[in-house]
């Protein structure tokens, strides 16, 4: 037999970040004492009151197949989520339910791009975007930006990067791996160009809720009917309920989009987990209080991360505004990223992620989804690490 493999299937980049990570667990595996700073999750458990409906439905008997696109509860819940914090009006037509955000992400790809199409991507950008575009048959145009402008993409970088060929524009914000998140006015600079040109934006908002410093997040498809109908907005459970585990996300497009994603899924995956549905359902409805002490803690950690980064020999480091990230520029020790992470753990066995994953070579990523005692000491031994390089 000759195993061929598909064309697309061959095309795609093998997870760069995993080497690391399979190093780091098989030294803790070992007994060493190896400090993790590359968690995409938050540290914190699911809240119970949203474990407590996912157990009374399991209990109730709510273990069969639910409509592909999830339960008129769920829709509607979302649908009101919108509402209440984006100021966004869907009909429950037009929210699908998916396995994660990144399975809502792989799908709106899936049912908008197809081969000849380009999809815009800022970098540093999320590892998966690239990687989806290739699946679809599309092609990914990566749009760099850096520490210079926040590693926000501006108005004459996105003008420039369009051509008839053009069919999405990759947005998120709060972002993975930066931190970064664009004030209102920018946004909404990007997404009038995006009208103009008649370009759909994917903007994916799964860090809404986690913003620092009093910072508001703006959803780029409310600035007017126009901007809505050229955005589909993708969300998920995973990091404001920490819900990461239970695979829920979710989009809201204009309706011929949702419809064919809907048809999408019901030939791939169909539902999401019919008990984890309810869970959700308690997650939206119910109380946020947990989010008050996740983003103290939170903004505690990055304040003092940041800090101590910043002030490293040979390291610069913007702050982040969101998400639970930071990205600080390791360019002046005179090594590339993956060497230097390679590096970082076999020395002081402290593990990041390095940038080269998210297109930008010379920048680490420094989760803070970790303990403030595992921030101190990873930092102080990376900082050790630092002064050995520095020149
Ligand atoms: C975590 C994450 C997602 C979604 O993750 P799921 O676990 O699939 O819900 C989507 N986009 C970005 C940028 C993320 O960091």
């Amino acid at each position: 037999m000759n195993y061929r493999i598909s064309q697309q299937a061959a095309a795609l980049s093998p997870s760069l970040t995993l080497a690391i990570d399979a190093k780091a667990k098989q030294m803790k595996a070992d007994g060493l004492d190896v400090v993790g700073f590359g968690a995409g999750e938050p540290d914190f458990d699911t809240p119970q009151h949203i474990k407590e409906a996912a157990v009374k439905a399991l209990a109730d008997g709510f273990t069969k197949y639910t409509p592909s696109s999830g339960i008129l509860e769920l829709r509607q819940a979302i649908a009101d989520k919108f509402k209440r914090d984006n100021g966004l009006t869907y009909k429950p037509s037009q929210i699908i339910v998916s396995c994660g955000g990144k399975h809502s992400c792989f799908n709106t790809v899936m049912a908008t791009c197809q081969a000849g199409d380009e999809v815009i991507i800022p970098s540093p950008y999320w590892l998966s975007y690239p990687e989806m575009v290739k699946l679809a048959g599309a092609k990914p145009v990566i749009v760099p930006t850096t520490d210079a402008t926040e590693f926000k993409i501006t108005p004459d970088q996105l003008r420039a990067a369009i051509t008839p060929r053009t069919r999405l524009f990759v947005l998120n914000s709060p972002s993975n791996p930066t931190g970064s998140l664009y004030a209102p006015d920018e946004l909404k600079a990007l997404g009038d160009i995006c009208v103009e040109r008649d370009v759909l934006i994917l903007s994916d908002e799964i860090y809404e809720k986690l913003v620092y410093d009093g910072a508001q997040h703006v959803s780029v498809a409310s600035f007017s009917p126009a901007h809505y109908a050229h955005t589909i907005v993708t969300h998920g459970f995973a990091k404001a309920y920490s819900m990461t585990g239970w695979r829920l996300g979710f989009m809201a497009a204009p309706e011929p989009v949702a419809k064919a994603v809907d048809a999408i899924q019901s030939h791939s995956t169909s539902n999401p987990t019919s008990f984890a549905q309810k869970g959700a359902v308690a997650a939206l409805n119910g109380s946020q209080d947990h989010l008050n002490s996740w983003l103290a803690e939170y903004s505690k950690r990055r304040g003092y991360a940041h800090q101590r980064l910043s002030s490293m020999p040979g390291i610069t480091c913007v702050n982040s505004k969101g998400a639970f990230y930071l990205f600080p520029n390791i360019s002046r020790l005179g090594l590339k990223s993956t060497e230097f992470c390679a590096r970082l753990l076999e020395q002081e066995k402290v593990a990041a992620v390095p940038g080269i994953a998210f297109g930008a070579d010379d920048y680490v990523r420094i989760s803070y989804a970790t303990s403030m005692v595992n921030i101190q000491k990873g930092l102080d031994r990376m900082e050790r690490f630092a002064r050995s390089l520095f020149k």
